[in-house]
């Protein structure tokens, strides 16, 4: 079996890798031999995934991927975007956080469905030195941010979002659910159509 070494320690991540691949043997930062902490300093979920991937791909032989992702609102230019993970530091409870970003959105008067649009967006680069490719793929889920928060499932802003065409939230669906139609699902779907064509399986 050829390996695919992913330049992420998010176990959940990891999984879902190795759940949508299982022609080949995921590798992740984990498997490393020394601690690597990649900084996501780029402007772009793309560069930021490609930064990543290219840092990892200096110390390993063969194909690498690395992903990111982000939860942006139109009408808030895109916000928190590249800065999902971090914008509320050093505020931890994503419950506190959920509530931030709708006090954002009301304190900026976004009141109805058409001013709450917001997409979730998952980036994953491609980077194989010895054949000369570097590409990226990116998954988009439309959809609008709540009033409140809604359901148990999930992580993160799971509770606020819900998809265009469904009449609940991220958080609100089972994993199942939200893991058939989710940016990450699109995203890897096309990596994994990518291996495919070149080959790798
Ligand atoms: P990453 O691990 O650097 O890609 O950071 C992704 C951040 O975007 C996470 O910490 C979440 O804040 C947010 N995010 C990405 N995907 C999702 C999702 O499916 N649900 C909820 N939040 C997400």
């Amino acid at each position: 079996m050829s390996v695919i070494w992913f330049a992420s320690q998010n176990e959940n991540k990891i999984k879902e890798i190795k759940e949508m691949i299982p022609e080949m043997e995921v590798k992740s930062l984990n498997d490393l031999e020394k601690e690597l902490d990649i900084p996501e300093d780029e402007p772009t979920f793309e560069l930021n995934a490609l930064f990543k991937a290219k840092t990892l791909s200096n110390l390993v032989e063969g194909i690498v991927i690395a992903d990111d992702s982000g939860l942006s609102v139109v009408h808030l230019d895109n916000f928190p975007g590249i800065y999902s993970a971090r914008w509320a530091k050093p505020e931890k409870d994503w419950n506190v956080i959920n509530d931030m970003l709708l006090d954002k959105l009301m304190d900026n008067n976004l009141f109805n469905d058409e001013q709450r649009k917001a997409f979730f967006t998952s980036s994953i680069a491609v980077i194989d030195k010895e054949r000369n490719i570097e590409e990226v793929f990116t998954g988009i889920v439309e959809g609008v941010i709540m009033y409140s928060q809604m359901g148990d499932n999930g992580f993160a802003y799971d509770k606020i979002f819900k998809p265009d065409g469904y009449d609940k939230t991220f958080a609100e669906m089972t994993k199942e659910e939200k893991n058939e139609i989710s940016h990450r699902r699109i995203s890897i779907s096309k990596l994994r159509e990518f291996l495919k064509e070149n080959n790798y399986f």
